[in-house]
């Protein structure tokens, strides 16, 4: 048996056999039913958000973010490429252009003080990312979008659980996406959600993900459809029972990781932010100057049957789909690139025994 990247965690089964029992009882599987609404409010209460509307994934969530602020079509939004594909398809795929922005090389976020450099006349929004769970610089990004009136929308795809000064990652910015995929530390199988705290983007987005309808004849909103059923919703409020203890596990394998190679020479890993409280999503390792070089390690773990991943590899900007995209392609983000040309996300799960950690690190010592 080998060891993933990544695995689902998962409640007992007799815990969800328990939960889904009420919608055998209703026949009402999906269209915001009481599993919709109870996850809803249960994790409006545990992110301290203002508002919150589900959807059926991460994806989607965002997509309909962005189209929520009705941007001219042309805008630009300034985003980094060291993330996954989500981010930057769902500005492309609203008709919008992507201005990438380099990241700082101590946590891969957006580096802020390149930021201002890249705002033009058609800048409508920053679209920052909580990469691996490591938080933004909230602050100076909010100062320059303030300054500028531009929006910020925050890709928390990685950053469930993660608190900055005592308050949730779900309360910076104008929204803030979370995905809930199965390999997310809170996931609902498939899911998303978007947090906010404007009144006004609540219809909207509550229209934009059911086709638009207010009432059996009234369709006020050109919306698709993105709605979470309540299989979903039961799986998160079953998960969310165990999240706590979920992250506490995860820091511990986390903690191990960094005992066993945060001190070797050419190895570089991630520590923890000051006055955050980080929900050990993932744990990325850099091989700068290593004996090994990064394709090596991957290779000598497969060889073992353990799986890890280059993740990010390559640069969103550099995806093949948008090879013809003015603003993408060759390399305006040197940071970006040299981090994606050397990372790998070693496994990480919430049951993976400090015996395969080990393991995992005298291979890599090799
Ligand atoms: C997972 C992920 C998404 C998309 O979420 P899905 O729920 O898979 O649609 C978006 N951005 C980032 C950075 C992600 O890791």
């Amino acid at each position: 048996m080998g060891i993933n990247v990544t695995r689902s965690s998962m409640p007992p089964f007799s815990e969800y056999c328990n939960e889904i029992k009420d919608i055998w009882e209703s026949h009402w599987l999906t269209n915001m039913g009481a599993k919709h609404k109870a996850l809803e409010m249960a994790l409006k209460n545990y992110l301290g958000c203002s508002h919150i509307t589900l959807f059926v994934n991460g994806h989607l969530a965002l997509e309909n973010a962005i189209a929520a602020f009705n941007f001219p079509k042309g805008s630009e939004i300034i985003t980094t490429p060291f993330t996954f594909a989500s981010t930057t398809h769902a500005i492309i795929r609203n008709g919008l252009t992507p201005v990438f922005c380099d990241i700082n090389p101590n946590d891969y976020t957006i580096d802020v003080s390149l930021v201002e450099k890249l705002i033009s006349r058609k800048t409508v929004a920053i679209l920052p990312v909580h990469v691996y769970g490591n938080v933004c610089d909230v602050e100076n990004i909010k100062k320059i979008a303030d300054s500028y009136s531009l929006k910020v929308i925050y890709d928390s795809a990685h950053a469930f659980g993660v608190k900055y000064k005592g308050i949730s990652i779900a309360n910076y910015g104008d929204a803030s996406m979370f995905s809930f995929h199965a390999t997310k530390v809170f996931h609902t199988i498939e899911g998303g959600a978007v947090c906010f705290s404007d009144d006004t983007l609540k219809p909207i987005l509550d229209y934009s993900k059911d086709f638009g309808i207010k009432n059996e004849e009234t369709y006020v909103f050109v919306g698709g459809n993105a709605k979470m059923n309540e299989f979903q919703a039961a799986m998160g409020l079953c998960n969310l029972r165990h999240l706590d203890a979920e992250i506490q596990k995860r820091k511990k394998i986390v903690f191990l990781y960094r005992k066993l190679l945060g001190s070797q020479s050419g190895i570089k890993v991630n520590e923890d932010k000051e006055k955050t409280e980080s929900n050990y999503a993932y744990f990325p390792v850099c091989f700068f100057d290593y004996r090994y070089d990064r394709n090596t390690i991957k290779k000598m773990l497969m060889g073992r049957n353990i799986f890890s991943r280059k993740y990010f590899f390559p640069l969103t900007s550099d995806f093949e789909c948008y090879k013809n995209y003015p603003t993408c392609g060759g390399s305006k983000t040197p940071v970006a690139k040299d981090i994606s040309d050397h990372v790998l996300a070693l496994p990480l799960y919430s049951d993976l025994t400090a015996e395969e950690v080990s393991l995992i690190c005298e291979i890599i010592m090799g």
